[in-house]
């Protein structure tokens, strides 16, 4: 962020983590810049008092285990939570550049399965386009994340891309 700053004179970067597991090793490194907003998707509820660290619980108060949800509805959910937390703080921000932290080791089978599948990374991927064209003239960097088998990211990196590059 640094080089971007002293290359390309942008100064205000948003983040949108959606990697299973907290996104510690990035919040360290963005906690005291308050031109940086920190969105993580995990299993904590927190707000930082400028608002721009931010934790939501994915899943909100739904266990996958418990609370016999389908398949679609914890989908939706979790893009919902996604965008309840990310697209309202990101307008108000007014970042020059858009990051999501992507990681698909949430998807069903993988090793922070929370219950996922295809369908919740392409409901991300069409706000993650939304909110870079709207906001910052389509600047979005996509950076992959956990996940370990490339069988499932056969099925989602390429759809993903196809969705990243609709106008
Ligand atoms: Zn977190």
């Amino acid at each position: 962020m640094h080089a971007l700053r002293e290359s390309f004179g942008w100064k205000r970067f948003a983040i949108l983590d959606t990697d299973a597991h907290h996104g510690n090793g990035t919040r360290d490194l963005v906690r005291d810049d308050p031109d940086v907003l920190h969105v993580c998707l995990c299993h904590t509820d927190y707000q930082s008092p400028d608002d721009t660290k931010v934790d939501v619980a994915a899943l909100g108060k739904y266990d996958r285990q418990s609370a016999g949800l389908s398949e679609e509805e914890i989908n939706r959910a979790y893009a919902g939570t996604a965008a309840r937390a990310f697209e309202p703080r990101v307008r108000a921000f007014r970042p020059d550049l858009i990051f999501w932290y992507f990681g698909f080791d949430t998807h069903r089978g993988e090793y922070g399965d929370i219950g996922l599948s295809r369908d919740a990374y392409l409901l991300l991927a069409k706000m993650m386009r939304r909110l870079s064209q709207e906001m910052c003239s389509g600047r979005l960097e996509v950076v992959l994340g956990g996940g370990s088998r490339s069988d499932i990211a056969r099925g989602l990196i390429p759809p993903i891309i196809r969705v990243l590059g609709e106008r």
